[in-house]
């Protein structure tokens, strides 16, 4: 019943471009985005669907890097890829895209965008502890509301962010529930299943549906799922992976280890984050969540530190590997400060720099079942 179960998530990406249609022909409002700190509420306050947008395929790269250098992360050169040649049916469908200024490629790439779509770029503050940031961050909602309501022409009420909010923060219970049952041996979920549910969650139009199959599948697999036990339990953290750019939790998962949580901004960052109910503006409510994620643009980054402290010993994680794309020099960076806390824990740890491409594949898989090698089970 759960393989039936994840392959309804597997499906929801098709299924949606459909309703996404129809609901444009009715006059339906449409935001994409391209990354977590995009407020969702916001979108949602304003009638609108939102989707994201990140490129997690290869295909579209050539025509990207007839525009864009060549040395930049696949993510950014495949969500530009998507756009310019307008194979993304949800870019397509968008009535604005919303970008923020997080790492240098990706707040070019918004400028480039900009010259065949509206686009809209909110500038996020990199040293979130300061009261600056934070003053800035606040701003910059009420500038994408404002923006949000000439574009999109409707009055976003304050009630309304209010139900978004409350929305979210369930879906993130939701979701975070799900994840959990992963703390469990063997793990409930495949890591293949697991980034299926979480990633492809993001394409539904219907939040309290999406709400609704997370806790089906949650409570379905509440006895134990069809995963073996006894595997070498892996933490992946690092860029974001999406399906289409899956090949290192497939490796892992064909080697004999298994995906036990995936601390990427496409899986597990953002979900143990709430929004404080309790502030009388829910616009300063939505600043405070989104400035604490995780991210590497952020300096110092010490919450991905802390969450990865947590993650491993919840999730009982036996290695540590760290996903960089290959020009994302954040997330490169940073990755100094992983191998120094998995040395601290005591976790063997591989940091694996690739892209989306297929070629270096065996050598991935060497590296990948040298470091499952370690564990003892
Ligand atoms: S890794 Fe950071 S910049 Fe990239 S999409 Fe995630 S939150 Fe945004
Ligand atoms: S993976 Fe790195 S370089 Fe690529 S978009 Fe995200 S933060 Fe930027």
């Amino acid at each position: 019943m759960s393989k039936e179960l994840v392959k309804k998530f597997m499906e929801i990406r098709v299924e949606n471009v459909i309703r996404l249609k129809e609901m444009k022909e009715k006059g339906g409002k449409i935001v994409g985005y391209y990354c977590t700190f995009f407020p969702q509420e916001l979108a949602l306050a304003a009638g609108a669907v939102p989707v994201g947008l990140c490129g997690t395929k290869e295909e579209p790269i050539a025509a990207a890097e007839e525009t864009l250098p060549r040395n930049l992360c696949a993510l950014i050169k495949s969500s530009y890829g998507f756009a310019v040649t307008d194979k993304c049916p949800f870019f397509n469908f968008s009535d604005l895209i919303v970008g923020e200024t997080t790492c240098d490629g990706k707040k070019k790439m918004f400028e480039f965008m900009g010259e065949f779509k509206p686009v809209h770029v909110m500038q996020l503050p990199y040293m979130k502890e300061s009261k600056a940031a934070l003053d800035l961050w606040v701003e910059e909602l009420r500038r994408l509301r404002s923006r949000l309501e000439s574009e999109l022409d409707v009055t976003i009420s304050d009630e309304a962010i209010w139900q978004a909010i409350d929305v979210i923060n369930r879906e993130s219970v939701a979701a975070k529930a799900l994840c959990d049952l992963n703390q469990q041996e063997p793990p409930a979920l495949s890591g293949m299943d697991l980034l299926t549910v979480i990633w492809s969650r993001g394409f539904n139009i219907d939040k309290e549906e999406i709400i609704e199959m997370l806790n089906e599948l949650r409570e379905n697999l509440g006895s134990g799922g069809d995963v073996a036990a006894g595997q070498p339990r892996v933490l992946i953290t690092g860029c974001p992976i999406g399906l289409g750019s899956e090949k290192v939790v497939q490796l892992v998962e064909d080697v004999g280890g298994t995906v036990v949580a995936l601390e990427n901004c496409t899986g597990y960052k953002i979900l143990p984050l709430q929004t404080d109910t309790s502030f009388d503006d829910p616009v300063v409510a939505l600043a405070h969540k989104y400035l604490q994620i995780p991210c590497s643009c952020m300096t110092p980054n010490t919450g991905r530190i802390k969450l990865l402290t947590s993650m491993a010993a919840d999730f009982k994680a036996d290695v540590i590997i760290d996903l960089t794309w290959q020009a994302c020099h954040t997330y490169n960076m940073e990755s100094r400060e992983i191998a120094k806390l998995a040395k601290r824990i005591g976790l063997p740890f591989l940091q694996l720099e690739t892209d989306y491409s297929a070629s270096d594949m065996e050598n991935l898989k060497v590296r990948i079942e040298a470091i499952l090698e370690m564990v003892e089970k």
